[in-house]
């Protein structure tokens, strides 16, 4: 039986697609999701709890979660998130383009255009962890496409 939370005024939660799980208003911050900061949404109680449910087989593990902070972690490192930001210059908020290229990264990773370089085991040397690209053009268009698509404004 679901319980009843009187936390929630509005009766609906947070959910977060990435993490495929729902949050209490109070746990959330400007509406990101406080482990991948991607954006949430508002959601009915009762669409929450059975997105839930059904999500539940795959729900974000601590290993997928903490995978994908290590991808966020290697393509930021040396203020590199900060500088692809202000060339690009993207009408959203840090946090939500910094969440957007690691998705994006980690979709090129398994597509196969972009690999993650990790030493066999962890060391303090940040450069012994890195990003390469095996399609850069690749990279840039879909870069390039992201931000667009973000931006509302297609033509360029
Ligand atoms: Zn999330």
């Amino acid at each position: 039986m679901p319980q009843q939370r009187q936390s929630d005024p509005l009766g609906t939660y947070l959910w977060c697609d990435t993490c495929r799980r729902s949050y209490r208003h109070e746990e959330i911050v400007n509406g990101a999701c406080p482990v991948c900061t991607n954006e949430t949404r508002q959601m009915g109680k009762f669409s929450a709890i059975l997105r839930g449910l059904m999500s539940n087989e795959m729900a974000a593990s601590p290993l997928e979660t903490r995978h994908r902070q290590l991808v966020r972690l290697i393509w930021t490192a040396n203020g590199m998130g900060e500088q692809y930001y202000r060339v690009l210059a993207p009408e959203l908020p840090y946090n939500r383009f910094e969440a957007k290229v690691t998705e994006l990264l980690c979709r090129g990773a398994e597509e196969g255009w972009v690999r993650f370089v990790i030493p066999p085991a962890p060391r303090p040397d940040e450069t012994a962890y890195k990003l390469e690209f095996d399609d850069e053009e690749r990279f840039v268009r879909e870069l390039d496409e992201m931000v667009a698509a973000e931006t509302g404004s297609v033509k360029r």
